[in-house]
C-alpha cells in the first residue's frame, strides 16, 4: 500500500527531476542555434541511436513554434521503465543495455511517422506528438506503447518482463513550453504511484500536489527564519527497574496557520530542498540546551537525536556537535544519535566514515528502525554502533506469532553478544512490555509509557519518579502523566 510518506518521497523525486530538467532545458534554450542536425554525433544517444536530451530540446522548441503559428496542439509523453534498476543489478549492464536498445525500437514501432522518440538518459524516454487536436488523438498511440511491452524481452536465454509508466502533458493547455517536461514528468510519477504499467495525463490534481510541495518549501524557509520549531521528548524506560533512563528528542513544526506539522511531513521536504542541516543543527543545539536546563534542575538527562541521511555529508557535523556539547557543558555520554538502518545501508561507505568520527569524539550511535526491512545478522557484526533500536512494526508482532518472538530473541542475543544496548520502540501493550523484558531488551519506549511530551512535562516525570521511588520503590511513568 502506498503511504502518504511514500507519496511525499515520490513527489520529491519528481521535483528533483523536474528542476534538473528545467535547468537543462534553460541551458539548451540559451545556447540555441538557428539549426541543428539531429544526425550530428553530439545529438545522438550513443546506445540507442535516438536523439538525445539536447537534440530533443531543439525539436521541442521548434515544434512549439510551429504549433503556436498554426494554432494547434503538441503533446509530450514522458516514459520511464518500471523496475529497470533490478535488471541491471541482477542480469548485468550488458543485459540492461540490450533492453534499452530494444525499448527504443519498440517505441519507434509504436508511434506514428510524424512523432519523435528520444532518450533523455538512463531508462527515461520521451515522445513528442505533433499534429494533434486533443487527448483522444494520442490515447491509442500511448496504449500501443504500453502494449508493446507485453511481449517479454528475450536476452541471453533470459526472458525478462518489463513495463513502463507514461505521463503526458499538452502544450499550450498545461502551461508554457518550459513547464511541459516538468508536468509530463509529474504525471508519469502519478502513473507510477497508481501502480505502474499505465499512462496518466497531467491534470489539476497533479498540479496542486506539486504546488503544495513548493508552498511547503517557502513555508519551511520562513520557519527556519522565524524559529517555528520545538522539541517533544518521548521517555525511555529501563525494562527491569521501570525507571526513566532518558528520552528521544522529536522535532515539531508549529506552523503559524496550519498548526503542528509532524516531522514525517516536512523532514523529507527539508531534506530534498537542502534545509535539513540547518534544521537538525538547531535540534542538536536545542537538545544540548535541554540537557543543560535539566542539569540545573538536578536531572541527569540523556537524549537521543535523529540524524538524516543528508547529514552524513556534512563535514562539520561532528565538530559542531562537540562545540555545542562543550558550550552547554554536556558530557558526551548524555547524547546519542539515531540513524535509520536504511540510511546506514544505502550510504555504507559514508556511514562508516561518520561512525569513525563519532567514535573518536566518544559520541554514541544507535541504529534506528531496525527490523523494518530484511537484514542479515552478520551485517550488525560489521557495524560498530552502540545501540539497536527495534522498530515498532517489528515489535508489534512479538505477541502475535512465535517466529517473530524467536527472531527478536535472536537479534537481542546477538546485540548483547556485541555489547550493544537494545531499545524497543512503539511499545503499546503490556504483553509486548512483558515479552521484551523477558527477552532482556534493555530499554522500552512507546505509548504504553508515554507519548512525546513537552520539556516541562518530561522534567516533571523525572522529579515525580524520583520522589516516588524514594518513598515506595519502582513505579511507572504513566502514573505521572497529566490527564
Ligand atoms: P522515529 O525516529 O522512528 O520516531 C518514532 C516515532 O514513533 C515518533 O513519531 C513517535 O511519536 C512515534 N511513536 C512513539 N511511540 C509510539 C507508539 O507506541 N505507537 C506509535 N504508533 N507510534 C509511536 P514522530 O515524532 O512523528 O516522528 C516521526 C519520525 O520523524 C521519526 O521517526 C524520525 O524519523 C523523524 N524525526 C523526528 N524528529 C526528527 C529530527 O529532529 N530530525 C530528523 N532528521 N528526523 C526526525
Ligand atoms: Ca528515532
Ligand atoms: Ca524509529
Amino acid at each position: 500500500m502506498t503511504t502518504s510518506y511514500d507519496i511525499w518521497l515520490i513527489l520529491l523525486s519528481l521535483l528533483a527531476l523536474g528542476s534538473a530538467i528545467l535547468v537543462a532545458f534553460r541551458a539548451g534554450i540559451s545556447s540555441r542555434q538557428a539549426h541543428i542536425d539531429i544526425g550530428h554525433i553530439g545529438y545522438k544517444d550513443a546506445l540507442t541511436k535516438l536523439p538525445n536530451r539536447h537534440a530533443f530540446q531543439y525539436q521541442l522548441e521548434a515544434a512549439a513554434k510551429r504549433c503556436t503559428r498554426a494554432g494547434n496542439t503538441i503533446a509530450l509523453a514522458y516514459i520511464d521503465l518500471d523496475h529497470f534498476k533490478p535488471i541491471n543489478d541482477n542480469f548485468g549492464h550488458h543485459v540492461g543495455d540490450i533492453i534499452l536498445i530494444s525499448v527504443a525500437r519498440r517505441l519507434q514501432a509504436a508511434v506514428r511517422g510524424c512523432d519523435s522518440v528520444a532518450r533523455l538518459g538512463g531508462d527515461e524516454f520521451v515522445v513528442l506528438f505533433e499534429e494533434i487536436k486533443s487527448k483522444e488523438d494520442i490515447t491509442p498511440i500511448v496504449e500501443r506503447i504500453i502494449s508493446s511491452f507485453r511481449e517479454p524481452f528475450l536476452i541471453d536465454r533470459h526472458q525478462i518482463e518489463m513495463s513502463c509508466s507514461i505521463g503526458i502533458a499538452l502544450y499550450p493547455y498545461d502551461g508554457d513550453i518550459e513547464k511541459l517536461m516538468i508536468n509530463a514528468d509529474a504525471a508519469m510519477y502519478k502513473a507510477k504511484e497508481d501502480g505502474r504499467n499505465q499512462f496518466k495525463f497531467f491534470d489539476s490534481e497533479i498540479e496542486s500536489e506539486t504546488d503544495s510541495l513548493l508552498e511547503m518549501q517557502y513555508d519551511l524557509l520562513a520557519a527556519i527564519e522565524n524559529n517555528q520549531f520545538s522539541l517533544a521528548f518521548q521517555p525511555k524506560i529501563d525494562s527491569k527497574t521501570r525507571l526513566l533512563v532518558g528520552a528521544e528528542a522529536l522535532i515539531r513544526w508549529n506552523h503559524p496557520t496550519k498548526g503542528i506539522i509532524p516531522p514525517r511531513e516536512f523532514i523529507p521536504v527539508a531534506e530534498h530542498f537542502g534545509f535539513i542541516n540547518q534544521i537538525n543543527g538547531w535540534v542538536i543545539e536545542e537538545a544540548c540546551r535541554a540537557i543543560c536546563r535539566a542539569k540545573i534542575q538536578g536531572i541527569d538527562l540523556s537524549l537521543s537525536v535523529n540524524l538524516s541521511r543528508q547529514q552524513f555529508r556534512n563535514t562539520f557535523l561532528v565538530e559542531d556537535t562537540v562545540k555545542w556539547l562543550n558550550q552547554y557543558g554536556v558530557p558526551t555520554q548524555n547524547l546519542t544519535f539515531e540513524i535509520k538502518e536504511t540510511a546506514a545501508i544505502k550510504n555504507e561507505a559514508q556511514f562508516r566514515l561518520l561512525l569513525a568520527k563519532f567514535k573518536a569524539a566518544n559520541i554514541k550511535i544507535a541504529l534506528d528502525d531496525f527490523g523494518l526491512h530484511p537484514f542479515t545478522l552478520t551485517y550488525l557484526q560489521n557495524l560498530e554502533v552502540d545501540e539497536l533500536k527495534l522498530d515498532r512494526i517489528f515489535i508489534s508482532k512479538i505477541d502475535q506469532d512465535k517466529a517473530s518472538k524467536a527472531l527478536i530473541d535472536a537479534v537481542i542475543r546477538l546485540a548483547h553478544a556485541l555489547s550493544l544496548n537494545v531499545v524497543a520502540e512503539g511499545v503499546e501493550t503490556e504483553a509486548q512490555r512483558d515479552l521484551l523484558t523477558e527477552l532482556g531488551c534493555n530499554h522500552l519506549q512507546g505509548y504504553l509509557f508515554s507519548e512525546p511530551v513537552s520539556e516541562d512535562q518530561l522534567f516533571m516525570q523525572f522529579k515525580q519518579l524520583e520522589i516516588h521511588f524514594e518513598a515506595t520503590g519502582p513505579s511507572v511513568v504513566s502514573d505521572y502523566q497529566e490527564a
